[in-house]
């Protein structure tokens, strides 16, 4: 694997900041097969490494019990994040999700491990986002908040992850109130507005894009002109911007790449200079991905950068547009903290996966500087853990583990137990929740007439 740090030929403020980050991370990369058997020891007792071998571990455990704090009483200091409640719900439950730890239809976790879920979590999670939806359509922050398209979209998502055991979850949504309302944040542009009055960018058309896809109400009339705005977010550099004009950015580059490939429409896109765009975002020392260029390696954009990647390739593959981009196999393979055996993985070697990214040494990130020792994931060694860090950190691993992988078989860094449930790309829910929504809803109306009447 490179491990050479960045190359300073002039140095700058940006070239000083970067040598920080790599001083930063240097002490995590320890080759952990040469350490004392007491340092061994040390890094088992807080399970950081595996009981009898000497390979990083994911923390499981340790952050299904950090998770299940976002998902009870949060303290004053949340008071700021008042509106984005659907996205601490989200990111929680789909972290867990991951991590195999939510109620199944039994009201037993598919793979247990550490602090036990509470079995009413399901109905608390719909009793609260039903109180954040609407009458004229989609969700708002909190309850008697104004519609918003992003936790409109952190909502659906969780109450759709929780469909297949909680099918209330799926009749909870009101479609046809929904729709009219993504309708009428459209603009003649062709991008979304993220709420009445509000900015029009691509994280609004993606979220719209999304949700619409997977309700099965993207209708001719919603997706007219969609693709030619986005597509005109993309920047000189090969990434896009949130609106025509501005700089390149991880978050709407997966934004815009998602949108377009859902919309089937990903070739209106310079797709040869996104890819390249996105390659050169991840740092060949740390192994993580930044934001944009000249930036500072981040774990969020574990997925943001790493998913776009995905997207695209699986695009290039083929695939259909709501394709998750992983087998049958793949779905099954994943468990509890021994339930892996090393012949059901791939060793994340750097020519290890198809995606068009070293994919061992991004996950080696994400488990040596991303995971907190006393569960949640991070930025950044220096910062705190959070829960959007932890979601990001957890999907991208994903990604990285499972899309386009050969033979059912996930690339896995570490411990062979560091696999984790498939997400699909598009969505960032997983696999088979996406495949159970569209399958749920496929025979619903679906045709603007009568959505329009619903
Ligand atoms: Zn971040």
């Amino acid at each position: 694997m490179p491990s050479g740090r960045a190359k300073v030929v002039v140095e700058t403020q940006t070239t000083q900041l970067q040598a920080g980050a790599e001083d930063e991370v240097a002490p995590f990369f320890i080759n952990l097969s040469a350490l004392t058997s007491s340092q061994l020891s040390n890094l088992r007792s807080v399970g950081l490494v595996s009981e009898h071998g000497t390979a990083v571990r994911l923390l499981r455990a340790k952050h299904v019990a950090y998770l299940l704090t976002g998902l009870g009483s949060l303290s004053q200091g949340y008071v700021s994040l008042d509106s984005s409640r659907p996205w601490i719900a989200y990111w929680c439950l789909h972290s867990l999700d991951l991590l195999r730890s939510l109620p199944t239809l039994s009201g037993e976790p598919e793979s247990p491990c550490g602090a036990p879920v509470p079995p009413d979590l399901p109905e608390r999670v719909l009793a609260t986002l039903s109180s954040f939806q609407n009458p004229g359509g989609g969700f708002g922050g909190g309850p008697g908040q104004i519609s918003h398209c992003a936790p409109t979209y952190a909502s659906c998502l969780s109450l759709l992850l929780l469909g297949p055991a909680h099918p209330s979850c799926y009749a909870a949504v009101n479609r046809g109130a929904l729709y009219r309302w993504f309708l009428s944040m459209k603009t003649p542009q062709g991008g979304f507005r993220m709420h009445d009055d509000g900015e029009v960018d691509v994280r609004g058309t993606y979220t719209v894009v999304a949700i619409a896809s997977l309700l099965n109400v993207l209708t001719p009339e919603l997706r007219d002109g969609v693709a030619e705005w986005v597509a005109r977010c993309q920047t000189y550099e090969g990434g896009f911007g949130g609106e025509p004009g501005n700089e390149a950015h991880g978050g709407y580059a997966f934004c815009a790449a998602a949108a377009l490939r859902l919309l089937g429409r990903l070739g209106d896109a310079d797709v040869g200079k996104l890819k390249g765009w996105i390659a050169r975002r991840q740092l060949g020392f740390e192994g993580g991905f930044a934001g944009r260029a000249n930036k500072l390696v981040d774990g969020c954009y574990t997925f943001w950068q790493g998913g776009a990647m995905a997207v695209v390739n699986m695009d290039e593959q083929g695939l259909p547009p709501t394709a998750s981009g992983v087998t049958e196999q793949v779905l099954e393979v994943g468990g509890g903290d021994d339930g892996v055996d090393v012949s059901e993985v791939q060793e994340a070697t750097p020519s290890a996966g198809n995606l068009t990214f070293d994919q061992g040494l991004l996950q080696r990130y994400t488990l040596l500087c991303g995971q907190h020792v006393d569960g949640g994931l991070r930025d950044k060694p220096s910062k705190m853990r959070d829960y959007y860090h932890s979601c990001y950190n957890l999907s991208g691993l994903s990604v990285s583990q499972h899309t386009l992988s050969e033979d059912g078989k996930p690339v896995v860094y570490g411990d062979p137990s560091n696999v984790v449930a498939p997400t699909h790309p598009c969505y960032n829910i997983r696999a088979d929740r996406v495949e159970a929504a569209l399958e749920y809803y496929k025979d619903a109306v679906s045709d603007h007439a009568s959505l329009m009447k619903e």
